[in-house]
């Protein structure tokens, strides 16, 4: 089956790569020429373990191949999938679906017959009724169907979560879009995984509940973690007690510096959103947004607080600004919240990152790159610990001791305990609702 998929970003690119891998013929398209042209040369423009050699073996086999041209990319194709941007929409939350739109009506002006077009973006309850629209009125002789899968993979992990989903979602209105859409994940099908074949409204819904469920789950342990400060209980043990009951599970339940990231926050504003616009609010999503705000912000106090109250002067190293281990995304990073406040603040501040840089460099103006921690906390006063990347879980945490101003550790992932911080040699040492010293 011929695969057309507009979009190389996170989702495009890895849904691309991953159906030529079952065996399809994929075509992606993207708007941005730059992202194409490193395409066709076997680069990858973002960072995901493993998809480059994935994306080179399927290249090599002639199943995938990258195009400017949506009319080469869609003929022939029984199915045209839209993995475009949704970001948060200015002034109001409402997701931003002007992307979503135009790639829909470009779709039916270049399409010549029957095909199916798939919404994968993460988009609110209604949108593809409106792709429907859209289509209809920019080509009403057009022959086809929309279809709602939206898409669960996690950046970093993803190349495995769509081979190995723990459900794939499918929202149709006909039986001849069904069969397309259970051709295209039929090789998940041998490995008996349970697809969700339901309407359209309810494939929308399924994804927004989903992340928000997720985002109220990280919010309410890090609430938990605020109160286990005051009463001197450990938030580790907490989750550990309470993720072993399997109706809670452990997932989810790591204490930190407030979700971020590309889905989590523009996806609970979004919801919230069509909340209000139906006049039934989602009231605990609007406090997890709210509540999430402040954790943020109390992870500059806990940093304010190992300075003496004041960042002027003071040498901060971060380690760790993307929103999460082993990608380079940066979209709505708790560091673009914390790294401003110590710049803002006085500070003079070190960054080390496996993978931020080259995002970070435009989003954090005002800090001094390093290659590694040893270098990046030379001569600080705090270091601190915002991304847990592998190669912050083994440090040699007396030499970094050894070598700072004042060995102060806020480790806001949890990745270390006070005893060891202590006996490597640092006065002072904060963590996320587990005890501390100094
Ligand atoms: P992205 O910003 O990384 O990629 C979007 C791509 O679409 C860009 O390369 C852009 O140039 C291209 N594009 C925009 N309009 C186009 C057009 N008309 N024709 C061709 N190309 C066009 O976005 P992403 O992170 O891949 O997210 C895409 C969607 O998937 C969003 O709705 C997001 O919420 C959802 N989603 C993302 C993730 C994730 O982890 N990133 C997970 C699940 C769902």
């Amino acid at each position: 089956m011929k695969i057309a998929m507009i979009g190389t970003g996170y989702v495009g690119l890895v849904s691309g790569v991953c159906f030529s891998d079952f065996g399809h013929e994929v075509v992606c398209l993207d708007k941005d020429p730059r992202k194409i042209e490193m395409l066709d040369q076997g680069k990858v423009p973002i960072f995901e373990p493993g998809l480059d050699a994935l994306m080179a073996r399927n290249v090599e086999a002639g199943r995938l191949s990258f195009t400017l041209d949506l009319t080469q990319a869609i003929e022939g194709a029984e199915a045209v999938f839209i993995a475009v941007g949704t970001p948060t929409r200015r002034g109001d939350g409402h997701a931003d679906l002007s992307y979503v739109m135009a790639a829909a009506e470009e779709i039916a002006k270049a399409a010549k017959g029957y095909l199916v077009i798939v919404t994968k973006s993460t988009v609110p309850v209604g949108t593809n009724a409106k792709v429907r629209e859209v289509v209809a009125a920019a080509n009403p002789a057009l022959d086809f169907d929309v279809a709602s899968n939206p898409e669960f993979l996690r950046e970093g992990a993803a190349i495995d979560d769509f081979m190995k989903p723990d459900r794939v979602v499918v929202g149709v209105e006909s039986d001849r879009a069904a069969k397309i859409m259970a051709e295209i994940y039929r090789p998940l099908y041998l490995r008996d995984f349970p697809i969700v074949t339901t309407d359209l409204e309810s494939a929308e819904m399924i994804k927004y509940a989903a992340n928000a469920f997720l985002a109220t789950k990280i919010t309410f342990i890090n609430e938990i973690a605020a109160l286990c400060e005051k009463v001197g209980a450990d938030v580790k043990a907490v989750s550990r007690g309470m993720g072993m009951d399997g109706r809670i599970g452990n997932k989810f339940l790591h204490a930190g510096p407030g979700y971020g990231g590309s889905c989590f926050p523009k996806d609970t504003k979004a919801l919230a959103r069509i909340g209000q616009e139906h006049a039934s609010p989602i009231s605990i999503v609007e406090t997890v947004i709210k509540v999430n705000e402040d954790v943020k912000r109390r992870m500059i106090d806990k940093l304010a607080d190992l300075c003496a109250g004041s960042f002027n002067g003071k040498r901060v190293a971060v380690l760790g600004v993307t929103f999460k281990p082993n990608t380079d995304d940066m979209r709505d990073a708790p560091a673009l919240t914390i790294v401003p406040a110590l710049v803002g603040g006085g500070a003079k501040v070190s960054v080390v990152d496996p993978q931020g840089r080259r995002e970070g460099e435009h989003l954090l103006p005002g800090v001094t790159w390093c290659d590694d921690p040893y270098t990046a906390a030379k001569g600080a006063d705090l270091l601190v610990i915002l991304t847990e990347w592998n190669e912050f879980r083994a440090l040699d945490l007396p030499r970094l001791a050894g070598t700072m101003a004042a060995p102060r550790l806020a480790d806001l992932r949890n990745v270390y305990a006070a005893a060891t911080a202590r006996a490597a040699g640092f006065a002072a040492y904060e963590a996320i609702g587990r005890e501390g010293f100094g």
